[in-house]
């Protein structure tokens, strides 16, 4: 006798993984300081096409790790040092304050020439550069030639990057949860948790991890085990969003119905097959 409960079930589960692609929370994977420790970086890149990776620019191996992202299918972006506050070792060419628009424009410039398929930007460090209008300015101004959108790491809570943005049309976007900030396995889950929870309230979450054995360990397992309803999504993907995804199509029950009648249909005539 035909299994009219697996068919129904079969039917409710295509159903809820169409919807599941409209109306998935969506949540961005953003790992920062590309172009040092290769075989992590790897490692990352291969996890998924949907991670987006931040390079540093003057890193010995950014033109390399960025070319290999961008032929996986990873989004590339350039991960732009900037002054901190606190006394830190710093990349070549960190961006300060004092720095005028030309010296700016000559190392965004060189950035975006060392990090091949980038398509937007995003601050290494920063606190003291990001909660500097002025400089941020003189950022956004260099920045503003090229098609690229600014991810707010968000190093520092006063930060001027969105006002900066907004003079120059830069689309601009913050981050919402630091994954590991604290280097413990426990503590990096918890935090992915954190910024699973927030997609599904708000639509999506933006979190930016490293690339740490600890944090690979981990976004290896918890992707084996996204919950169904959360879609790892590409950061160009959430900043400019496809025409599907701008007006997320109202499935009708007209839709359904054609959509499964030719699997109804192949299952009607199998079933009859089977039967002869
Ligand atoms: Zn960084």
């Amino acid at each position: 006798m035909i299994n009219f409960r697996f068919i129904f079930t079969l039917i409710m589960t295509l159903f809820l993984l169409n919807i599941q692609s409209v109306w998935a929370a969506k949540l961005v994977l953003v790992i920062d300081d590309f172009g040092y420790r290769q075989r992590n970086e790897e490692q990352i890149i291969l996890l998924s096409p949907n991670i987006t990776v931040a390079v540093l620019p003057n890193s010995p191996n950014a033109k390399h790790i960025a070319t290999l992202a961008h032929n996986h299918g990873n989004d590339v972006i350039i991960h732009l040092p900037m002054a901190p506050m606190g006394k830190q070792p710093l990349e070549k060419d960190t961006l300060f304050p004092y720095m005028n628009e030309i010296e700016v424009q000559r190392i965004v410039t060189n950035a975006v020439e060392r990090v091949p398929y980038a398509i937007g930007i995003n601050n290494h460090m920063g606190s003291l550069m990001t909660s500097n209008l002025n400089g941020m300015q003189h950022v956004m101004k260099a920045l503003s030639r090229y098609s690229m959108f600014f991810l707010d790491s968000k190093t520092i809570g006063k930060t001027k990057v969105k006002q900066a943005a907004n003079e120059y049309n830069i689309p601009v976007i913050g981050r919402d949860v630091f994954l590991d900030d604290e280097q413990k396995e426990n503590s990096i889950a918890h935090q992915f948790d954190v910024a699973v929870a927030i997609a599904r309230k708000n639509g999506y979450a933006i979190a930016i991890g490293h690339p740490h054995p600890q944090t690979v360990n981990v976004l290896r397992s918890k992707l084996a085990n996204l919950p169904i309803d959360v879609e790892l999504t590409k950061l160009g993907q959430l900043i400019t969003p496809l025409p599907s995804m701008k007006q997320p199509k109202k499935v009708t029950l007209n839709d359904i119905v054609e959509k499964y009648k030719k699997l109804i249909n192949d299952m009607y005539l199998f079933y009859n097959l089977e039967k002869k």
